[in-house]
């Protein structure tokens, strides 16, 4: 099934306004997923916040079927947390690391993430191992296979990294970590959304993504996916008494759902957001949305191709919706915001969000392009244009 494109944009209130090029960062909702939100604010105001919870329960509880059904999982698997960072937190700090053990990761990972291995490492002796790319860029998985031993704790890497198109083959790896019996924690921040995934196929335990970015939900929402088999008696770093029942002067008893992972107090303006986005989603379906996404940023990249000055830095066998370059000799920073005053919306992605991989690479900083269903080949056009004349007139 193709997707009705003049639909998508009248749906997106933003599509008037900007030349969106930055789903990576934040992507443009639709009127739908805006008014659901604010509705529910709205309502928070009128009748009280927990009165307007108690209205529109069936909504809230929705978002669990909602969201399994974009990933593959089952309702109980799925926790609200307010962003990716901390639904990855909530898993990674949660397992008891001890000295040696062994923290398998890839060169593209987020640097959030990296920063807690680091911490970890420091406070527990566990020993973080980074396993080489192959050819292509992505993690190389003969290396992988090499690198798990008996004191590999965990397997974390990003499914598709923050600066560029790589799409890393979680599901290779999947089967592999499983095989070795070794816990998987995959960072999908930037893969939800956009193309299909299914828990089941990719084999991880855990998983977290965002609301902003490919999903289209509100800022400030995300989610945990806490594969049952595996993870039900992996106590969470962090309980409260909706985590947990009281159950006793001298004990308690966590729940047991991925809920354990949620606070009680949430955004759940946020909540029926995102679940409404990821109803469009799976109303769309994930299979035409990754197929428009990748003609979009193909045809992106050809068009950047063939503009002087311009390098293409995306890795990987298989390329997704965001789009990077350097352009020689220029200010990324500069760019990005001449672009901004022609209402046109790009992003820069720096060595403080990936240094392993953009040092390597002699990169300092590289200009992202990130597309979304509702933008055009016009809106290619016109952006390669604006591009290309500020690229002559420095
Ligand atoms: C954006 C991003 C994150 C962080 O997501 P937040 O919702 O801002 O916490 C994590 N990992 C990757 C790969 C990202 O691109």
């Amino acid at each position: 099934m193709s997707l009705d494109l003049a639909r998508l944009r009248a749906e997106t209130p933003g599509c008037a306004h900007v030349l969106h090029l930055n789903a990576a960062g934040s992507s443009l909702p639709t009127k739908r997923t805006l008014d659901a939100t604010l509705d529910h604010l709205k309502l928070e105001a009128e009748i009280g916040g927990y009165e307007a919870a108690d209205q529109a329960r069936d909504v809230l509880e929705g978002f669990y079927p909602s969201i399994a059904r974009l990933i593959g999982a089952e309702p109980g698997e799925i926790g609200f947390i307010e962003n990716a960072t901390r639904a990855w937190d909530l898993a990674f700090y949660s397992l008891d690391f001890k000295p040696g053990d062994r923290i398998l990761t890839c060169r593209s990972e987020y640097s959030s993430n990296y920063i807690s291995y680091l911490q970890v490492a420091k406070k527990t002796g566990a020993e973080i191992v980074v396993v080489p790319d192959d050819k292509h860029g992505q993690i190389d998985l003969a290396a992988l296979e090499r690198a798990l031993d008996k004191h590999t704790k965990l397997v974390s890497i990003s499914h598709i990294p923050t600066q560029g198109g790589l799409v890393q083959p979680a599901e290779a790896v999947g089967k592999i970590v499983n095989d070795a019996g070794v816990l998987y924690l995959l960072d999908a921040c930037q893969s939800v959304g956009m193309m299909p995934i299914d828990v089941r196929k990719i084999g991880c335990d855990f998983l977290s993504a965002t609301g902003r970015k490919y999903m289209r939900g509100p800022r400030g929402t995300g989610f945990l996916y806490a594969r049952t088999r595996s993870t039900a008696q992996i106590e969470p770093i962090f309980l409260d008494n909706h985590a947990a029942r009281w159950t006793g002067d001298r004990e308690y008893k966590v729940i047991p759902d991925a809920k354990r992972f949620e606070n009680w107090e949430r955004y759940f303006a946020g909540v029926i957001g995102l679940k409404v986005a990821a109803d469009q989603a799976n109303e769309l379906g994930m299979e035409a949305i990754w197929a428009r996404l990748r003609a979009l940023a193909d045809g992106l990249r050809a068009r950047l191709a063939k503009l002087e000055g311009v390098t293409l830095t995306d890795l990987g066998a298989v390329k997704g919706a965001i789009v990077t370059f350097a352009v020689a000799g220029a200010d990324h920073a500069a760019l990005k915001a001449a672009l901004r005053a022609e209402k046109i919306n790009v992003s820069v992605s720096t060595q403080f969000s990936s240094r392993l991989d953009l040092e390597s690479r002699g990169l300092k900083d590289v200009m992202r392009a990130s597309v979304h269903v509702y933008n055009t080949e016009d809106e290619l056009d016109r952006f390669v244009a604006a591009l290309g004349a500020l690229c002559k007139a420095r």
